[in-house]
């Protein structure tokens, strides 16, 4: 069995009164939320306040990306090194916006995720397509060539140490969902494709949804066969929106 995972995006939002007082509110009320694992994944000035205010409960965090080099002449970046000197335990990679914005190819993304494998820190690998690929019919496409830059670098076993989440750039942020049908049919093709390298490995990884996941939506979603949790970004900003959604997982 897969244990749900709802992981919270945070993305670039926040200030230390905000962090403290999101952080308050998750711990008050995810006491009663039992068999889904809970993380989230801060700005990484915030991530000092997240080992400070976690210390001692079962939610887990991370950042939402990492250097693919341990140390050296890599100004403005982090190491999985620095993240894991913060508590931390996972860290987003190769978000689009990160695809799109940074520039980052396949090829960055592969080695981000090794370095976070080599380091014991677990990676949250985001693939998706965007709306135009999706009306080029090139969905599969796209995120099996996401999915195998990583296993072409890293083999096969490398993804059980890992998450997946698969995040429709169409539906990130703009209030549309991918509808529980077509999440699981790109769900099911993911964990098929893993299956041809490895079927212990596609039992074992997590596939999590991600785009506009709400507490109105997320309990059909996450009943899906193959969908095990979700990657929330704006709804992740608000403690009860949140837990609404981790309950669903439960
Ligand atoms: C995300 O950024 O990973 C995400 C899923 O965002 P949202 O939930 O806001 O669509």
């Amino acid at each position: 069995m897969r244990q749900p995972l709802v992981a919270g995006n945070w993305k670039m939002n926040g200030s230390k009164a905000f962090v403290a007082e999101l952080l308050m509110g998750i711990k008050a009320s995810s006491g009663g939320i039992q068999a889904t694992e809970l993380a989230v994944c801060a700005p990484f000035p915030y991530l000092y306040l997240l080992e400070e205010l976690l210390a001692g409960t079962p939610i887990r965090y991370g950042a939402q990306d990492v250097a693919f080099e341990n140390d050296g002449a890599f100004t403005g970046q982090v190491s999985v090194k620095m993240l894991k000197d913060f508590g931390c335990h996972y860290v987003i990679i190769g978000h689009s916006e990160r695809r799109q914005f940074n520039a980052e190819t396949d090829a960055m993304i592969a080695r981000k995720y090794a370095q976070a494998i080599a380091n014991e820190l677990t990676p949250i690998l985001c693939v998706g397509e965007s709306l135009t690929e999706r009306q080029q019919g090139q969905t599969e496409a796209i995120v099996a060539r996401h999915l195998d830059a990583v296993i072409e670098l890293n083999g096969v076993d490398a993804l059980a140490k890992g998450v997946i989440a698969y995040e429709p750039v169409w539906a990130i942020g703009t209030g549309l969902t991918a509808t529980p049908e077509q999440a699981q049919e790109v769900h099911a093709f993911l964990r098929t494709r893993i299956a041809a390298h490895s079927q212990p490995v596609a039992s074992q990884v997590r596939i999590l949804y991600g785009g506009s996941m709400k507490s109105n939506n997320a309990l059909e979603l996450i009943m899906q066969p193959d969908i095990d949790g979700g990657l929330i970004g704006g709804a992740s900003l608000k403690a009860d929106e949140f837990l609404a959604i981790c309950q669903a997982g439960d």
